[in-house]
């Protein structure tokens, strides 16, 4: 049988006139003949707002307890589409993330998915012929709900795609592809036809949150290509596949941001071995994910650690970095929030030069300070001060000529199954 794996995220989903629209994409594979597993969000703005209820209520929500909650959003949504389907004499059911089942590991909130039943899926579509899965979540092997951490839905379709060795997945959201930059702060970003894994990768670290990180990192371990399109129209897409020759000819790809960054200084610590594992394993341990480090020596035996970590982990990381004060023996503690990253991604950096030398020369011209540089083989990321954000942004695009020069490239209509 062939099987198409197509996913709506929350703004597809939101009201009964968007689930009519998905519905309408939806009818198409289902009646070229393939069986359909449609992978839903909560609604838009759901999860947030289950988020915050959860806040109100506790200071410190329990884990578990939180992951069984704010999975209620995508239960809605799937319920709801799979009763517009049973409307239409289709075989469906909704499935939850125990019922598929998707497997994870056991931390909540950001878990990982380690085994979907293949068998059981198989055995689903030879009863029904459209599975509505819930994204999102999973359950670990005490069979409590967890969750795959913001985005997730998008690691749900893709991992279901490559366990079912699907034959399209599709990822639908509210813009029509990958572009050159985020298409809603900058105007000029261009749609890109085909992005390699790596490219995407990076991509979703540095904050394109387009597609979820863990969904890329699935699509490259088992080859899926991924489709990712608009739920509102019918043109082609982002094929997200294998680097390919035509993909190194060009020399960047896209500007990603990230404004939730903060900056950390750790002023006068020791210069002796072992001191960064002092304060990194800590921070590790605690899953803080440390990004850009940068550490240079000030006076007489003594070095500045400056490090980032996302915003929403300051405090947690002044706290275990106060607690030590004393074993790493630092002088002061300096945090600064106000800092977002700005990263240009190319695989084709790989073999030219000049790509950092050349952002730098547009900052500076703008007048721009960077406060922090680090670089990969296919990336150069800058941290600046939050407010310069857009303009950062817009300036890089336009640097190296990233921008729409030719609306009618967009082709229509092209890729069906
Ligand atoms: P969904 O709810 O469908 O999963 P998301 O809000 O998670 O949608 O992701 C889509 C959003 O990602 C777009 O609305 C856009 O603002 C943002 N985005 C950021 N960078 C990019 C990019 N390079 N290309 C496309 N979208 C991007
Ligand atoms: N509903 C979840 C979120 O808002 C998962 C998703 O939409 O992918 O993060
Ligand atoms: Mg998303």
């Amino acid at each position: 049988m062939n099987i198409v794996v197509q996913k709506f995220g929350g703004t597809s989903v939101r009201n009964l006139e968007c689930q009519r629209q998905v519905l309408q994409k939806v009818l198409r594979p289902y009646r070229n003949g393939n069986k359909v597993i449609v992978v839903l969000s909560a609604m838009a703005g759901e999860t947030n707002r289950l988020l915050n209820l959860a806040n109100e209520w506790s200071d410190n929500p329990d884990p578990a307890e939180m992951d069984s909650m704010v999975s209620t959003g995508e239960q809605v949504s799937c319920a709801l589409f799979a009763m517009l389907l049973k409307q239409q004499g289709i075989k469906a059911r909704s499935v939850l993330g125990f019922q598929a089942p998707v497997e994870t590991d056991g931390s909540y909130g950001r878990a990982r998915i380690v085994n979907i039943d293949e068998e059981k899926l198989k055995a689903m579509l030879q009863e029904y012929d459209i599975l509505v899965v819930a994204g999102f979540q999973g359950c670990n092997d005490g069979m409590r709900i967890t969750t795959l951490g913001r985005g997730g839905s998008d690691t749900s379709a893709v991992a279901l795609a490559a366990a079912i060795q699907a034959d399209l997945c599709e990822i639908y959201t509210d813009v029509p592809g990958v572009f050159t930059t985020d298409p809603n702060m900058c105007t000029d970003a261009r749609k890109i036809d085909r992005i390699a894994y790596d490219e995407m990768l990076e991509m979703a670290s540095m904050g394109a949150k387009v597609l979820q990180i863990r969904s890329v990192e699935f699509a490259k371990k088992y080859n899926v290509t991924v489709h990712v399109r608009s739920t509102f129209s019918e043109e082609m897409g982002t094929i997200v596949t294998q680097e390919d020759e035509s993909m190194e000819s060009v020399l960047v790809s896209g500007i990603a941001y990230d404004k939730d960054q903060a900056r950390i200084t750790l002023v006068h610590v020791k210069d002796t071995p072992g001191v960064s594992a002092q304060v990194f394993s800590p921070l590790a341990e605690q899953k803080i994910l440390v990004d850009m480090i940068v550490q240079n020596p000030s006076k007489d035996g003594l070095t500045d650690i400056t490090f980032t970590i996302p915003r929403a982990n300051v405090d947690q990381t002044i706290e275990i970095i106060g607690k030590l004060k004393d074993e790493i023996g630092y002088e002061e503690l300096r945090s600064h929030i106000n800092v977002s990253k700005v990263s240009i991604i190319g695989v084709g950096m790989r073999n030219h030069s000049g790509v950092a030398s050349k952002a730098f020369q547009a900052l500076a011209d703008e007048n721009i300070n960077i406060l922090m540089i680090s670089t990969s083989e296919i990336k150069v990321t800058c941290l600046i001060d939050d407010k310069y954000t857009e303009l950062v942004v817009r300036t890089l695009h336009k640097t190296f000529d990233l921008e729409e020069d030719d609306p009618t490239r967009h082709h229509e209509n092209s890729h069906d199954i």
